[in-house]
């Protein structure tokens, strides 16, 4: 494979006409979405313009009305993968799976398609009663049924990583909130999943805290990991994103490189919005 083919790379995550309404509410009408493999890219909008509930969609967290959602094979390019995407380049390695919300979806596959995309939460909705460590490794150990030992053994890396091995046996209530994002986005680590989400990452967070977890996220970018991350960070997107979309009303309304969509967009609903917040 070449250099550029494996820069593009086959598309990990191919979405196709997205329709979902909440009552008479057309949230998503038609959303079409190409994200290759190691790219990065962020969703970018006003409030209720629909990012999150496409990644709720693409996490099996919402069930559109219609459309498709492919996941791609990783590995099926096994000589290209990046080396650090799956932490220890030991993502399974998983078949495509293709969703057609026109027909009906089972939970199996709704079940597959968490396999291969992990969500990362704005309000890290990590589980109160649990420990760091219990939290890590629930996913890989109580429903990929991973032996305990390896996942507690891939948990302390991770955790370690990310400044936070000491705060294994620590409960969501005793860490401040960018210590929680950094436990929830090792907890989607954990999962070894082909695709990344992250829903507003750090708009929950106190303005001191933004910085170490965007510089984690922003790490995970640099290593290869297949990422879709709705934000407000202009800054950081411009940063990080390959690929900027920009939706209003439940369209995309642009897309392109970060820094077109970003420094010069084309649309006047795009210009009114970056401008607000750059
Ligand atoms: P964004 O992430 O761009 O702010 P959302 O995807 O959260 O937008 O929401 C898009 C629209 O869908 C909003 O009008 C919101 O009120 C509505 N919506 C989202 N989830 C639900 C739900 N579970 N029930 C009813 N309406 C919802």
């Amino acid at each position: 494979m070449s250099p550029t083919d494996a820069t593009v790379g086959p598309a990990v995550l191919q979405v196709r006409g997205l329709n979902k309404s909440f009552g008479a509410n057309a949230v998503l009408r038609g959303i079409d979405l190409d994200v290759p493999r190691g790219k990065v890219v962020a969703l970018i909008g006003p409030s209720g313009s629909g990012k999150t509930t496409i990644l709720r969609s693409l996490n099996g967290l919402e069930m559109p009305d219609a459309g498709s959602v492919t996941v791609g094979a990783r590995g099926a390019t096994a000589g290209s993968e990046p080396a650090g995407a799956g932490g220890s380049g030991v993502v399974p390695q998983l078949p495509a799976l293709s969703l057609d919300f026109d027909a009906k979806v089972t939970p199996k596959e709704i079940a597959a398609l968490r396999d291969r995309s992990a969500m990362v939460f704005q309000h890290y909705n990590l589980f109160p009663h649990m420990t760091v460590l219990q939290n890590v490794i629930e996913g890989p150990v109580h429903v990929q049924k991973r032996p305990r030992t390896e996942a507690v053994a891939e948990a302390d890396k991770l955790l370690d990583r990310v400044g936070l091995l000491e705060k294994k046996d620590a409960y969501p209530f005793e860490l401040s909130g960018g210590q929680a994002q950094r436990v929830g986005i090792v907890r989607a680590l954990a999962l070894k999943p082909q695709l990344l989400l992250f829903d507003e990452p750090t708009s929950a967070l106190d303005p001191e805290l933004v910085d170490d977890v965007l510089a984690v996220i922003k790490e995970l970018a640099d290593e290869g990991w297949t990422m879709v991350i709705v934000t407000h960070e202009l800054a950081f997107a411009r940063q990080t994103a390959d690929e900027v979309v920009f939706m209003d009303g439940g369209v995309v309304v642009e897309r392109g490189p970060a820094s077109q969509v970003l420094r010069n967009p084309r649309e006047e609903r795009t210009q009114q919005f970056v401008r607000r917040l750059l």
